[in-house]
């Protein structure tokens, strides 16, 4: 059984293009959010090249193998793109320091276990029994802050430096650094990949109020970028929602 899936991404209200890419492949179970960074449009040209690149590496890998087993080609795929978004930068010098977050979720062959693998800072989150919880931990300033103990997450939102990354695919020579997350989507759980421009204007507890209402996905996708969007939209809004088989 597939799951349901509902994605949408939305300009926002204040960003003159979307620098956002999403990929919602429901019969392999691969879903990714990038979020591209960088000047004279060469954020778009990063995010769409991460996932046109992991789109085709893992396109017949997720949904086919154990969740094991996706570990390593969830990890090359990105490297992969990461080196891609590189060369096409050095061919194109008004792309010099393009870049994108990446969020990948690829469904394994039983249709519950699942990889994540992450660089910057979309998210992840798992909704189960009421409880939101971020799968991810965001690769940024704030979040180093958070650990030293020197921020609190509440004020981490909505700091100055809020949209520093630490990490993003792009960065830097040699191959990046990924988290793999591991997981399982078990009935009646919903699972969000989102970009920042969702969580930086709204908080995890409306963000739970909103996917808890009884609305069809497409509705609940919907909801959620009106939420960025009347706290005025000052980023691209991206959000997959993926609801298991019953
Ligand atoms: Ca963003």
């Amino acid at each position: 059984m597939q799951p349901s899936v509902a994605a949408l991404t939305d300009r926002g209200r204040k960003r003159s293009g979307n620098e956002d890419a999403l990929l919602a492949l429901p019969d392999t179970g691969l879903f990714i959010v990038a979020d591209g960074l960088g000047g004279h449009a060469a954020g778009e040209v990063a995010s769409g090249i991460a996932v046109e690149v992991i789109g085709a590496k893992l396109a017949g890998i997720a949904g086919a193998l154990p969740a094991p087993a996706l570990e390593a080609p969830l990890r090359s795929a990105m490297i992969a793109a990461h080196h891609a978004i590189r060369a096409r930068a050095a061919h194109e010098p008004e792309k010099t320091g393009m870049a994108t977050t990446l969020t990948a979720l690829a469904i394994a062959d039983d249709g519950h276990a699942f990889r994540i693998g992450h660089v910057g800072d979309s998210r992840a989150y798992l909704l189960r029994d009421g409880r939101l919880r971020q799968l991810t931990t965001d690769h940024t300033w704030v979040q180093q802050q958070i650990e030293s103990g020197l921020l609190s997450p509440a004020r981490a939102r909505t700091h100055p430096n809020a949209g520093v990354l630490t990490r993003a695919l792009g960065i830097a020579d040699g191959d990046p650094k990924i988290d793999i997350i591991p997981g399982r989507i078990e009935p009646g759980d919903l699972l969000l990949l989102c970009s920042d421009g969702l969580t930086g204007p709204v908080a995890d507890a409306d963000i739970r109020a909103i996917l808890d209402r009884d609305l069809p996905l497409d509705a609940l996708a919907a909801q959620l970028v009106d939420a960025a969007n009347l706290r005025g939209g000052p980023d691209n809004i991206t959000v997959i929602l993926i609801r298991a088989a019953p």
